[in-house]
């Protein structure tokens, strides 16, 4: 397993603050100690990058593909070894890990394709003489800070476009899970990407955003993680007007119209709620069901819940694992206990399972039925199993429950109508909407939110496009 930073083109385990614990948040143990880098390691990538960027953006396209797409195999190859890291550090399920470490892989044959079907595109100028040529560049070194909640997959759709567009790219994993970001640049040395072209840094978020981001030669930022981290670096970047795309905290809506097929609406709402045990920016939130259903939803939500296997991620037939650390557990708590005191009526779990010689912090997958919008969990992202669920007596109130968050990253509508769940779909304000279908992000689509989800998206086209700017030509041809 590869602990050590990837900087300036080689591998070390110099780190002028220190060193990191990396903890499995199923034992508590540590297991790895990482480097706890500052603004000297931060200056050291971010002068490699720079320098090594003009011949990356020059390297051309067919080689930069192959690249990604040699990277691609390998992380598949790799799937056992990368999802046991990934469970490791971050608890979710090893089927989940290897479902992640697929998705990943995606990232990068999208990216390879989509960049090589990026073509210029010429202006009907209408200006004799004169032919109008748009065309696309690399934006110049780029910076992804990401989570720990998809610690190769977020990584991987950030740096596959970065790449693939001819940029260089620093990366800062989180503090609870550099280890699958480092074997990632590990399998993207091997498969011949140019060491330089790629800066791996576990350490002080704060001082290492700080270092790239007023320094002026980063031209763009790729951050994933809370709103409040999130406006904290858009004011860093407004300084060097460096550009961003904000992938910012969710509170997606869950909507069970009245001719829902509730057998698919049940295995949804678990299927997108219990993912990595409620730990995702897209699981549900609030859960807006028709009242001449919510009782039998609920009914059967909880019956469905109570088969899921709680353990260590590693324990084979696991399906909710740990809770990242305490102070989610404790988050989890306070939602719960909150709405059980604002007239909640507890369904099914409310508390942790309590398994022998491992930490507390396996929360019981819980239904919570009477819920409303006062209630914490419908103010606040929970990041646990809580399915809190508020009755609604149309879809016009589901719509409007809904749209008063102001997070708008993804919402989820169960329904029998195509029509009517298609129309209520296209109203909720956020950027990504499974209609009967509880698992709506894929490598080749556009992920991303309006409000205080942030904004750019990642995925296909789309991410590539948020790594080049345009280029418009206004040729005039004085050959004869
Ligand atoms: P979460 O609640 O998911 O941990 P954060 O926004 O705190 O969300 O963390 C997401 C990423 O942002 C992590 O890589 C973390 O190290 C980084 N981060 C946290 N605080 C800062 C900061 N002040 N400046 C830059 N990065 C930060």
């Amino acid at each position: 397993m590869q602990t050590r930073n990837l900087i300036a083109g080689r591998w070390t385990n110099i780190g002028s603050g220190g060193a990191i614990e990396v903890a499995d948040p199923a034992s508590g143990e540590v297991i790895a100690r990482v480097p706890m880098c500052g603004a000297s390691e931060a200056l050291s990538a971010l002068n490699c990058a720079f320098e090594f960027q003009p011949e990356w953006e020059a390297t051309p396209i067919t080689q930069r593909a192959d690249v990604l797409r040699a990277t691609a195999a390998m992380v598949v190859a790799r799937k056992d070894s990368l999802a046991r890291i990934i469970t490791q550090e971050c608890g979710k399920p090893l089927a989940e890990a290897a479902s992640e470490v697929q998705y990943s892989a995606d990232y990068f044959s999208s990216a390879a394709q989509e960049i090589q079907s990026l073509n210029e595109m010429d202006v009907a100028l209408e200006r004799p003489g004169v032919r109008g040529v748009v065309r696309h560049r690399a934006v110049g070194v780029c910076a992804a800070i990401t989570p720990w909640n998809f610690p190769l997959a977020m990584l991987a759709r950030k740096v596959a476009p970065a790449l693939a567009a001819g940029c260089a790219q620093l990366a800062k994993p989180a503090e609870e899970t550099p280890l699958s970001a480092f074997a990632l640049a590990e399998i993207l040395l091997e498969c011949g990407l140019p060491p330089k072209c790629l800066h791996v840094l576990s350490g002080d978020a704060k001082v290492i955003a700080t270092t790239w981001l007023m320094d002026g030669r980063v031209r763009k930022l790729s951050f994933t993680g809370s709103t409040e981290t999130g406006r904290l670096l858009l004011r860093q970047c407004a300084q060097e007007i460096v550009r961003c795309s904000m992938e910012l905290g969710g509170h997606a809506a869950f909507i069970v119209l009245q001719d829902a097929d509730i057998e698919l609406a049940v295995k949804g709402a678990l299927q997108s709620k219990f993912r990595n045990a409620g730990q995702t920016c897209i699981c549900p939130n609030r859960f807006l069901v028709h009242e001449s259903i919510a009782s039998e939803f609920a009914a059967r939500v909880a019956i469905a819940a109570a088969q899921l296997k709680i353990a260590p991620g590693m324990e084979s037939g696991c399906q909710i694992g740990p809770l990242i650390h305490d102070e989610a557990v404790e988050k989890v708590r306070a939602h719960v206990a909150d709405a059980l005191k604002r007239g909640g009526q507890l369904v099914c779990g409310g508390r942790t399972k309590i398994i022998p010689n491992r930490p507390d912090r396996f929360f019981e997958p819980t239904v919570i039925a009477n819920c409303d919008p006062s209630m914490l969990c419908f103010t606040q992202e929970t990041f646990g199993p809580v399915i809190p669920i508020m009755s609604v007596t149309s879809a016009k109130e589901a719509i409007e429950v809904a749209n008063s968050s102001p997070f708008g990253l993804a919402g989820y509508v169960f329904g029998g109508s195509d029509a009517v769940t298609r129309s209520v779909a296209q109203q909720l304000q956020c950027g990504v909407i499974g209609v009967n279908e509880a698992a709506p992000s894929n490598a080749r689509a556009p992920f991303g939110g309006v409000k205080f989800s942030g904004y750019g998206r990642e995925g296909g086209a789309w991410g590539l496009m948020e790594y080049v700017t345009t280029q418009y030509l206004a040729l005039r041809s004085l050959e004869k």
